[in-house]
């Protein structure tokens, strides 16, 4: 067993996050397993880019307001205490609203020679606007 000390937390790339996303690695697996988790916090409007996980995901929405969307899908609101499970190879963006911060934990499984994730193209302004149109309320 060991303990691992709190890690410095680290702004996200401008590749692949559209606003301030900060992630704090928690942890990351070595062989036999290779589970990753990070704990994400999205500043209001902040986003990731399009992207999907070789082996799903799984986001553990504790702290405020945001949203997830599939490709070709309507957004779906997220809220704290909800669990979103993202199949593998399904593309999809998650991040904040444009009013609150938003925290989740991120578990994914990694290759043993590295992160399991095909990033895609940022989010656009205009795809931002329409997916918190399309929210219901
Ligand atoms: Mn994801």
């Amino acid at each position: 067993m060991k303990i691992r000390p709190v890690q410095p937390s680290h702004l996200g790339s401008e590749n692949t996050f559209t606003g301030d996303v900060w992630r704090t690695p928690l942890h990351e697996g070595d062989a036999p397993g290779y589970l990753s988790v990070n704990l994400i916090h999205f500043s209001p409007g902040a986003r990731t880019a399009w992207h999907s996980h070789d082996f799903g995901q799984i986001l553990l929405v504790v702290e405020g307001a945001g949203l997830v969307q599939v490709r070709g899908e309507s957004a779906q609101r997220l809220r704290a205490g909800d669990v979103v499970s993202a199949a593998p190879h399904e593309e999809h963006w998650h991040g904040a609203d444009e009013e609150h911060f938003m925290a989740h934990y991120s578990l994914v499984e990694s290759h043993p020679h590295g992160p399991a994730v095909t990033w895609g193209e940022h989010v656009t302004d205009e795809q931002y606007r329409q997916a918190l149109e399309d929210l219901e309320d």
